[in-house]
């Protein structure tokens, strides 16, 4: 290969990914888009240093600045999640879930979380799944713990309390995992708490899609309602650069994590992330409480007008949802063909497992299901109004049949009026560098 020809390929490929981007909808709902300044951070002399160990500990020279930093971070998030520990060195949210079961799990011990199926995420997956077959999740196939499902109620989209309850006091788990990848609703935080008090199970909100929720002041408050820790990332709702973060208010259990973390799980934890992290706490100090109202006044506006137009929009009975999420039953199309079908007309999204899609003899190749996020639309200025002209785009494509080049070129068109990076203290442009 010729390495220049190589070279200013990869930039030819961004620029079209990037020019791609300018004219579509992302609304993959565990994407966002950084602000200049945070991109500005990112690509700092930070990110060629090493700062191992804890600020004001470290084990390597030419830190002080960027000690001052991480300082910052913490202190700023802190403030966010009103919390008296915040380790930001877990690099992804996948990595400060690892640190949770390390500071609080041992191999063979039994952890509870839902199923994938039902909105867990694979970083609290098993090793193998109820036939043998190989599944692989961190937490089975990384920490060695033996996963137990917590029970879910598929009619109203969470976690069904007293079967849960019931579980946890069978399998007295050392560790519960709460939160997850799809989440529609709060969930029940306290109930949950409150068994685990009495087993002597801890308890981890798992707030990877959330957290800019959370820190925005508008889902629940997993700290207040009892959990032991919040683990996050740092990119979904929270719309900083892709990272991980730890938070609690308890010194002993932040003792556990931080050793997880270093000497554990980190040698170098991204400085340049760090700083990207610490100007995104500022904007969303300044801004977070707006953006989250903004986010879920968009997925419930999105929601309805999905509904209005034809398309399968569940728990219509709670208002469809109160996060940045919606989800939709496409299983007459099927969720492969859905998705390639919206990427076709520029509107980027996941297919996804359905509750019940399993049960049906579905599985994640070609589930029954769309999960859409309205997290990134909203950062780029949209409101109600677009909603409505999004979800016309969606009927267009799978319930009309229509050409999805044709559906492309009114997404572009409505993409002009949205160019710019909104919630910011300096507003630019969404897409290249
Ligand atoms: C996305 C996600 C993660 C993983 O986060 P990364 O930052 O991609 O490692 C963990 N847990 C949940 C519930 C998630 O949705």
């Amino acid at each position: 290969m010729d390495p220049k020809e190589a070279h200013d390929r990869v930039f030819s490929l961004m620029e079209k990914h990037h020019s791609w981007f300018d004219s579509s909808l992302p609304m993959i709902a565990s994407e966002n888009v950084t602000s200049p300044a945070v991109r500005r951070a990112l690509m700092s002399d930070f990110g060629h240093r090493y700062a191992e160990g804890w600020v004001g500990e470290r084990v390597y020279a030419g830190t002080k600045y960027i000690d001052e930093v991480e300082s910052l971070a913490m202190n700023l998030m802190k403030e966010l999640f009103r919390v008296k520990y915040v380790d930001v060195r877990p690099i992804s949210g996948v990595v400060a879930n690892l640190s949770v079961y390390t500071a609080f799990t041992q191999p063979g011990d039994v952890m509870m979380a839902l199923p994938i199926t039902k909105g867990g995420h694979i970083s609290m997956g098993p090793l193998t799944g109820s036939k043998g077959q190989f599944i692989g999740g961190t937490a089975g196939a990384v920490r060695g713990l033996k996963v137990k499902y917590l029970a879910f109620d598929d009619e109203n989209m969470n976690i069904d309390v007293d079967k849960s309850i019931r579980r946890m006091e069978k399998e007295k788990p050392k560790l519960v995992m709460l939160g997850g990848s799809v989440i529609l609703f709060p969930q029940p935080v306290r109930e949950i708490v409150e068994a685990a008090r009495s087993l002597g199970t801890l308890v981890n909100y798992d707030a990877a899609h959330v957290a800019g929720l959370i820190a925005g002041g508008k889902f629940q408050d997993p700290i207040r309602e009892g959990v032991d820790s919040m683990t996050m990332s740092t990119h979904k709702t929270f719309f900083g650069p892709q990272h991980g973060a730890v938070v609690t208010d308890n010194e002993e259990h932040f003792e556990k994590i931080k050793r997880a973390n270093f000497p554990g799980l980190l040698s170098n934890h991204h400085l340049n992330a760090v700083a990207a992290l610490a100007v995104a706490s500022t904007e969303m100090l300044a801004f977070g409480r707006k953006y989250a109202e903004d986010v879920i006044r968009n997925a419930k506006a999105l929601a309805q007008a999905l509904h209005d137009q034809g398309l399968n929009v569940p728990c219509e009975h709670l208002g469809f949802t109160e996060s940045h999420q919606v989800l939709l039953d496409v299983h007459e199309i099927g969720g492969y063909k859905a998705e390639k079908l919206l990427e076709r007309a520029n509107i980027v999204v996941n297919r996804n497992l359905l509750p019940w899609d399993i049960k049906r003899g579905r599985s994640f190749k070609d589930p029954g299901g769309i999960r859409v996020g309205v997290s990134e639309l909203t950062r780029l200025g949209m409101g109600p109004d677009e909603m409505e002209e999004v979800a016309k785009f969606y009927r267009r494509v799978l319930l009309d049949g229509e050409e999805p080049e044709k559906v492309a070129k009114d997404v572009a068109k409505l993409r002009e009026r949205f160019k710019v990076v909104k919630y910011a203290f300096e507003e630019g442009p969404a897409y290249g560098h």
